[in-house]
């Protein structure tokens, strides 16, 4: 992240120095990858062919061949109107102004800025000259009985803009600067599109989970710069998949030593909608950094990050942290990934929760003198529903893994693939499975301890495969 300093508004975007590539891209580019551009131009070029087929088949070559996506909407719009609209016309003059000398067409992207990486594009729209000669044609241009200049090879370079592609260095670009011979997106032009929103490929995603993760920041880690495609962050940075399910207040907290710590929530599209913005100058100030955010049902990402300089001299850039999550929810936790022990695909849904308040509130921290109730409840696949079989409860603690036997109890698993089980019976649509009610961990003589519970479920037909959630729900008790 970058320090945020009031001179920040005041300094420049560079272009991003390239020495791989002729492509130019500043790292403005669209959230997601994908966005809508309304084409509705009537009238037919000398050739025969509709105004409109030069955009749309120019829409159609960049979906089908990178990764960005347009969608059209067959509506006429005003490219000069500010409206979040994008829009292609045209026009005698540029949106009141003059088109300069030799400009056949102008593309105007509006942008708004970001926590991370260079601003996003929120509009753009192209506006035609109409004062020149177009037509419609592939191949060179200048040939003999092909009068005016080709509008699909400029439909394919405005659209470049309005994706995000500055001109190219190199001749062999649909990018460069001049329209040329070249009529369908070249190697260089792809590799830009495939640079600028390929950072989520790029980069190493890590799965999230609840209790403690340990990690650390150094150069096999991702750069912001690498992320987003953009220059002037070059702090490491990394990258936690957290779906919800279930309406949630979670407080994420990463401790260092060491590492001056940055913790940001974005987005499925990755833009920043939350960051530890605690005063980075205040007395008792550490390298740890915490963040508590509440999350509608949606895709998110938990970002481990560090600032590009250090803003205490105490603190480095780069070292290990230890990550942990508390949330808060008003009803069970939802657990959206299955899995099976032959790696088939996983049936069944689980949703399971720990509650210190009769089922208020449901949460993963509580203090050792808490009165807990665990309880899971899971959806029986309806092709094993009326089948004899079993359900299971694992506790893993460290190392070791205990399961829930038919009395109530968690014994040592002897890791010999014979599952103790909670319950045996024929497997309705909806099954409830106590795992502890009124459990004070005090009371047995625990103070503090991390347990990670997973529950699952078998068919008497089939003892040895099991069928459970892939991320397990976490108990973190603290004195
Ligand atoms: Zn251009």
């Amino acid at each position: 992240m970058k320090r945020l300093l009031p001179l920040l508004l005041l300094i420049a975007h560079p272009m991003l120095a390239t020495s791989l590539h002729a492509f130019e891209i500043t790292g403005r580019k669209w959230p997601g990858g994908k966005t809508d551009f309304s084409i509705n131009l009537s009238g037919t070029a000398p050739s025969g062919i509709g105004w409109n087929s030069a955009f749309t088949s120019a829409i159609a070559e960049w979906n089908s061949r990178t990764p960005f996506q347009f969608t059209v909407i067959p509506e006429s719009q005003n490219p000069c109107t500010n409206d979040r609209i994008n829009a292609v016309d045209f026009a005698a003059d540029l949106c009141g102004g003059e088109f300069g000398k030799n400009v056949l067409a102008v593309t105007l992207n509006s942008y708004s800025t970001e926590i991370l990486g260079a601003p996003s594009i929120y509009e753009s729209d192209i506006v035609v000259n109409s004062g020149e000669n177009f037509n419609i044609f592939d191949g060179n241009l200048g040939r003999p009985g092909l009068p005016g200049l080709d509008l699909q090879r400029i439909a394919l370079h405005e659209l470049g803009h309005a994706i995000g592609l500055d001109h190219s260095a190199s001749v062999n670009a649909i990018m460069r600067p001049t329209i040329s011979n070249l009529f369908h997106l070249q190697a260089d032009d792809i590799l830009a599109v495939e640079t600028l929103y390929g950072g989520l490929a790029r980069c190493a995603v890590r799965e999230f989970r609840f209790g403690l993760i340990n990690d650390a920041l150094d150069e096999s880690d991702c750069t912001v710069e690498q992320l987003t495609a953009s220059v002037g962050d070059d702090s490491y940075i990394d990258l936690y998949r957290l779906d919800v399910a279930t309406r949630s207040t979670f407080n994420f907290a990463m401790n260092s030593s060491g590492l001056d710590s940055v913790l940001l929530v974005a987005n499925a599209n990755l833009q920043v909608i939350g960051y530890d913005d605690k005063p980075r100058s205040a007395p008792d100030r550490s390298c740890n950094s915490s963040l508590t955010i509440t999350l509608s049902p949606g895709s998110y990402y938990l970002l481990a990050n560090t600032f590009d300089e250090p803003l205490d001299a105490t603190c480095t850039t780069a070292g290990s942290y230890q990550l942990s999550t508390t949330f808060s929810s008003a009803s069970f936790l939802t657990f959206a990934a299955t899995e099976s022990f032959s790696g088939g695909p996983g049936f069944g849904q689980f949703s399971a929760g720990i509650t210190a308040n009769n089922g208020l509130s449901y949460s993963n921290r509580f203090r050792s003198t808490d009165s807990l109730d665990i309880n899971a409840t899971v959806a029986i696949d309806a092709a094993h529903q009326g089948q004899p079989g079993f359900l299971v409860v694992a506790a893993l603690i460290g190392n070791e893994i205990l399961m829930l036997n038919a009395e109530g109890e968690f014994v040592a698993y002897a890791n010999n693939g014979v599952f103790e089980r909670a319950i045996s019976k024929t497997l309705g649509s909806l099954e409830q499975v106590l795992i502890a009610s009124d459990l004070v961990p005090a009371s047995l003589g625990i103070t503090s301890i991390v347990v990670d519970f997973v529950v699952g479920y078998g068919l008497d037909s089939n003892p040895g495969e099991l069928y459970f959630h892939s991320t397990p729900l976490n108990l973190t008790v603290t004195p």
